[in-house]
């Protein structure tokens, strides 16, 4: 179990699932944290600067496929 650095909430990070490098958000605070090693998994606060996000992703909640 992995807890955010800033507000301690649970950020739910599966160890298997993840990178050394990836970048995790927390969904509580905001806050981005870069994975430095996963065994155990440790987090890194990132700058804003360094980030990109796509954004683009469809959030298509119709359901109307027809
Ligand atoms: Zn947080």
């Amino acid at each position: 179990m992995v807890n955010c650095p800033e507000c301690e909430t649970d950020l739910d990070i599966d160890e298997e699932e993840v990178d050394e490098g990836e970048i995790v958000s927390c969904p509580e605070c905001g806050s981005d944290f870069e994975i430095i090693t996963i065994n155990p998994i440790e987090l890194k606060e990132v700058e804003d600067e360094a980030i990109e996000e796509d954004d683009d992703e469809e959030e298509a909640e119709d359901g109307d496929y027809s």
